[in-house]
């Protein structure tokens, strides 16, 4: 087993509010919420980066998006609307080395990009 956290959490070997989880994909809390709603949602496989995607990997990807917007209607944000954010690499703030896309919602935001 590797060392990485989400991989913990997805297999149930560290504690986490999962949300939903299927054979491909997982949705759990954040556990620094910075919105009323901050959900992770992650391929199951153990994927640093988008640096690390390939061709092979876009029906996944396209999963993400799909029970992201899933999350976001069991939330209630899905129309007051809500932020996707996939942080890559050093510049852009990537601490956790397994794919995610951050849902934040459930307040107007207040950050501009950059
Ligand atoms: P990144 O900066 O890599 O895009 O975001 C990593 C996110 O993972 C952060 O928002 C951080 O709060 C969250 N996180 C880090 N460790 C844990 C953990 O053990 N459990 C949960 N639920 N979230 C975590
Ligand atoms: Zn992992």
């Amino acid at each position: 087993m590797n060392n990485c956290i989400f991989c913990k959490i997805i297999a149930r070997q560290a504690p986490g509010e999962i949300l939903y989880q299927d054979e491909w994909v997982t949705a759990f809390r954040d556990i620094h919420p910075v919105a009323p709603t901050h959900v992770l949602v992650v391929p199951n496989a153990h994927i640093a980066s988008v640096n690390e995607l390939n061709a092979a990997d876009e029906p996944l990807v396209g999963r993400l998006f799909t029970l992201a917007r899933q999350i976001a209607e069991q939330e209630g944000i899905r129309d007051s609307g809500y932020r996707l954010i996939v942080n890559t690499g050093p510049h852009g703030g990537q601490v956790v080395y397994h794919l995610h896309l951050h849902l934040i919602g459930g307040q107007r935001m207040r950050h501009p990009m950059g």
